[in-house]
């Protein structure tokens, strides 16, 4: 049984069909990718499994349950984190803080309001479970830090530190590599390479870099105007014409 999946999706707006009969699936600890051109409706599929969006047909479930009517808050308390392409950054913030504010917010238990009055504190687990990630993803001593100090690519690694904080079962990571240079995305790739295999979780990857695509996941769904085209296994996928002709064209990926 899949641990995240989607089946039957179809998407329309205002006459543009975006999803039509798509079907997903992430298994436990699996790396996935998703990818097509421009306006094949990735941005959508991934709003339909965070309940950003309601389908107009399918369903979409985690765990073996229907999670398809679900708020996005819930899906999160459930184990589905995600990280953002445009980083999300409070200024004036420590990286710490950053992340403890964040964690917060989603959790949902009140104590965020506890800290915009000033009357919560971190707890000591909080801040070990913040230190810690920080410590895996690279970027230990840097929890004092000004958020404004941090590259984009280590920006980057705070969201996907972000995303950890709740531990959740599966995280699907929007465009990582956006702005990124290929050094930067490199780096970015082994990172999470290291601490997916640490920590086990399941990940879904949308992405129009197919370099990180081909390194870093096991199996890849690329969509194509709204319909999935092919699916597999990655290095078998990135090798398939139609998928060259609709996506990649004439450039040479060698999955690794
Ligand atoms: P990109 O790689 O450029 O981000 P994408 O694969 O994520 O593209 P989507 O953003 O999901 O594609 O868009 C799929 C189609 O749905 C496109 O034709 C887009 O113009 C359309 N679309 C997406 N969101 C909306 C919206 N809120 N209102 C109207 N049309 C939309």
């Amino acid at each position: 049984m899949s641990l995240l999946s989607a089946q039957g999706i179809d998407k329309r707006f205002a006459g543009i069909t975006a999803l039509e009969d798509v079907h997903i699936a992430v298994d436990e600890g699996e790396r996935v990718g998703l990818i097509g051109p421009n306006g094949a409706g990735k941005t959508t599929l991934f709003n339909c499994l965070l309940g950003l969006l309601r389908p107009d047909r399918g369903q979409v479930s985690f765990d073996g349950g229907d999670i398809t009517r679900l708020p996005v808050y819930r899906r999160a308390r459930l184990g589905i984190g995600r990280t953002f392409q445009r980083v999300e950054l409070f200024s004036g913030s420590s990286v710490r803080d950053h992340l403890l504010f964040a964690h917060r917010i989603r959790q949902g238990d009140g104590a965020l309001w506890k800290d915009l009055l000033g009357l919560g504190l971190p707890k000591p687990a909080e801040i070990d479970r913040c230190d810690e990630l920080l410590e895996s993803l690279g970027l230990g001593g840097m929890g004092d830090e000004p958020i404004e100090a941090l590259s984009l690519g280590q920006s980057r690694l705070v969201e996907v530190a972000r995303a950890l904080m709740t531990q959740p079962r599966v995280v699907l990571l929007d465009e990582p590599s956006s702005g990124l240079d290929r050094a930067e995305t490199t780096a970015l790739a082994d990172t999470l390479v290291r601490i997916q295999a640490e920590q086990g979780f399941g990940v879904l990857l949308v992405e129009h870099d197919v370099e990180l695509v081909a390194s870093f996941t096991e199996r890849t769904y690329v969509l194509d105007f709204g319909r999935l085209i092919t699916d597999g296994p990655t290095p078998e996928v990135m090798d398939d014409d139609r998928v060259r002709a609709a996506y990649l064209g004439d450039l040479a990926v060698e999955p690794s």
